[in-house]
Formats: C-alpha cells, structure tokens, sequence
C-alpha cells in the first residue's frame, strides 16, 4: 500500500503555516478519534492515526524539511516515539491532550526552564513494614548535572557560549515568500539543536551533555499505615531540570506482600483462630495473635462457629494520623475427628442427654443397605 502524502491527508497547501497544520489536524483528530465513531471504529482508527502521523512529521520544522526534500523516505518512522507503528491506542493520548487539554505543549517548550524527568521505584514492604512504617536507605540510577563542569558541558576553563546562529534564542525565524505572501515562521536552531549554547570544549566526563547517570543511596521515610497499591512522592528526588527548571519528583510505587495470618481491609485486619468444640460450648480465654504480640479473648459459652469478635484499636494506624483501626478476630469451631473409645462413649452419652439419636455408621452395613433396610422394613 502507497502512503498518502501527508500535506494531503491533512488537507492543506504545500505552504501551509504551522497554524494551519495545527487547524487541520486538530479538525480531524476530532472527526476521527475513535470516542467518537464507536460505529466504524477500525477505520476511524486508522485515519486518526494516518493524521497523527503527517501531523507529526509537518509540525516539527526540521521533519518537515526533509519530508519537503525526499518525501516519506526523508522521516524515519521510527522517530515518531514508537506510537504510530503499534496497533494500540492508548499512546495517543498525550496528542490529544496537547490539543485538547491544553496543557503546556507547543512551539516555545525547548526555550523556557524545564522541570527534570520524575522517577519510579517500585518498593515492596512486608504487612508489618506498612502497617507500623519505616526508614530505608533506597539505591536509584538517576541523571545527575556533571560534577566535573556543574553541568555546562564545557571542559575545564572553558564557558558554553551563546549560539552565534540564533543568538541564544534556540529558534530562528526565517521568511519564505509564498503566493499567499511573505510568512515569515521560525524553526529549532540547528546549529545548536535548540538549545542556545555552543559547547566547543566538551567536558571529558559527561561529553558535552553536562549530565551523568548516577548510582543514589536516597533515605525515605515511610509513614505508618500505608496500604497496598499506594503512590508516594519524594519531592525533588527526580532527574534535574534544564535551564534553571526544579527537579523531577521520584514517585514509591508501594507493595505490601501478604501476610501468613492477618489480612487487611482499609485500617483494619482480619485473621481466623479455631475453637473447641468445649471451648466453644463452654466458654473461655484464649490468646489470639495481633500485630504486636498475643493478646487475650474472651469467648463466651456457646459461641458459635464463624462469630466475629473486635479488638479495639488493635489495627492498623491510619496513614494520616487519623486514629488506629479495629483487628477483627473470627472464631471456627473445630470438630473432632480423631476420637478415643472413650470420648465417643462421651458423645453418645452426650446427644442422649440432649435427646439425639446419632445414626451408629460405624457398624457392618452400608449406606445403601440401610436405605434399603429403611424401603423394606
Ligand atoms: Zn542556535
Ligand atoms: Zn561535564
């Protein structure tokens, strides 16, 4: 299949400025974004894309330049972030939003100061870890300015200097004339790649780029209570910023591992003990495990099996101070199933009390023999 030209497929002129590629694609991701044909989805989907595609390589000035030269052989596809190769839809939405969000996308983004990447790590805890908190040392690779030129990129002695090109300004406007006039647009300086500075005496550490990657021991402190599933910001532990732009945050991803015998439903944590039958009957005092040691319970004669009684404040904390949650204890009466002659004869003697009958299946005639035996008289 031949790629339509991309000027056609947004429906513009040759010359079309960046607002009207913009316009354009605009129009038509509207028109085609799959929310909005849930009838022919497929195709929506693929015109969609088709739009993103020439959209991204029309309004990024240096692609459109080359697209402009040597057609689709001019843009490598895979410079498009992977997107639009991929069947699947869901990167599509930072496009989107840049459009319809209106979140800070746009021509003067590689100027301005710039906050610094933010970073994941995954950290798992065991139950008691997040119910009770703790402090740990965590081991992260993050880029880092260069010590050797504190991020200049320029070499001992030497000074980045303002981009001749552009004069620092990282753009630069150009007139073109066009039969609709004079237009006069701007594109990235190439000669510093947007960035207005030229380093001509790379640093030997980082080599020009003024960062490294960093192996970081970075102490956190993880507060009491913290659930499963949970996020946790550490401000300002991210990658730097460029230009004078604040750091990225580093972000917890928080795992709790289960626990052998509590599990846990919002601040409060449930577990199971078994009872005796007599226990069960009779009453009693028994221990029970809780987060921080054994603890006493009194069952009350003729409790039954699968009753739920509640420890106070026995808990998790909740993770913003907010008191402490209830530990929930559910009893499960045990019946015996290895019996001595001797409690057997207790048994029967005890349903006789209780004027039961139990049906003697220990003797020589089966289950079958005693329906029969039932039919038949
Ligand atoms: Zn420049
Ligand atoms: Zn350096």
């Amino acid at each position: 299949m031949s790629k339509r030209d991309y000027y056609e497929v947004l429906g513009v002129a040759k010359n079309a400025t960046e607002n009207e590629i913009k316009k354009a694609y605009r129009k038509l991701a509207r028109q085609y974004h799959p929310d909005t044909n849930p009838d022919n989805k497929a195709e929506a989907e693929a015109k969609f894309k088709e739009a993103a595609e020439a959209y991204e390589v029309l309004s990024d000035q240096e692609k459109r330049a080359k697209y402009d030269q040597f057609g689709h052989a001019g843009v490598d596809p895979n410079s498009f972030g992977g997107g639009f190769t991929g069947a699947d839809f869901g990167g599509f939405g930072d496009i989107f939003d840049m459009f319809f969000g209106g979140s800070s996308g746009g021509g003067g983004r590689r100027k301005g100061p710039q906050k610094g990447n933010d970073l994941r790590y995954d950290l798992e805890l065991s139950f008691e870890e997040a119910a009770f908190g703790l402090e740990k040392d965590l081991e992260i690779m993050r880029t880092e300015n260069c010590d050797t030129c504190g991020g200049s990129g320029a070499a001992e002695g030497y000074q980045p200097k303002t981009c001749p090109t552009c004069g620092g300004a990282g753009q630069v406007q150009f007139a073109q004339n066009t039969p609709f006039g004079r237009i006069v647009q701007s594109r990235t300086c190439n000669a510093c790649h947007g960035e207005g500075r030229i380093v001509e005496n790379p640093c030997r550490t980082c080599h020009g780029r003024g960062k490294v990657r960093k192996s970081r021991t970075i102490h956190v402190k993880i507060p009491a209570g913290i659930d499963n599933d949970s996020r946790m910001r550490v401000s300002g532990q991210g990658e730097p910023g460029t230009r004078g732009g604040p750091p990225g945050d580093l972000y917890l991803f928080i795992r709790v591992r289960s626990h052998k015998i509590f599990t846990r439903r919002g601040n409060d944590v449930y577990c199971e003990v078994k009872l005796s039958f007599p226990q069960a009957a009779l009453g009693d005092e028994i221990e029970v495990p809780t987060l921080e040691g054994k603890a006493e319970l009194k069952v009350p004669a003729g409790t039954q099996t699968g009753t739920t009684f509640r420890l106070r404040n026995q808990g998790i904390p909740d993770v913003h101070g907010y008191g402490r949650g209830d530990q929930h204890v559910r009893v499960v009466v045990k019946v015996p199933t290895k019996l001595s002659d001797r409690q057997k004869e207790l048994l029967r003697e005890f349903a006789d009390l209780s004027g039961e009958k139990p049906v003697e299946v220990s003797g020589e005639k089966g289950f079958f023999e005693k329906v029969k035996d039932a039919f038949i008289g």
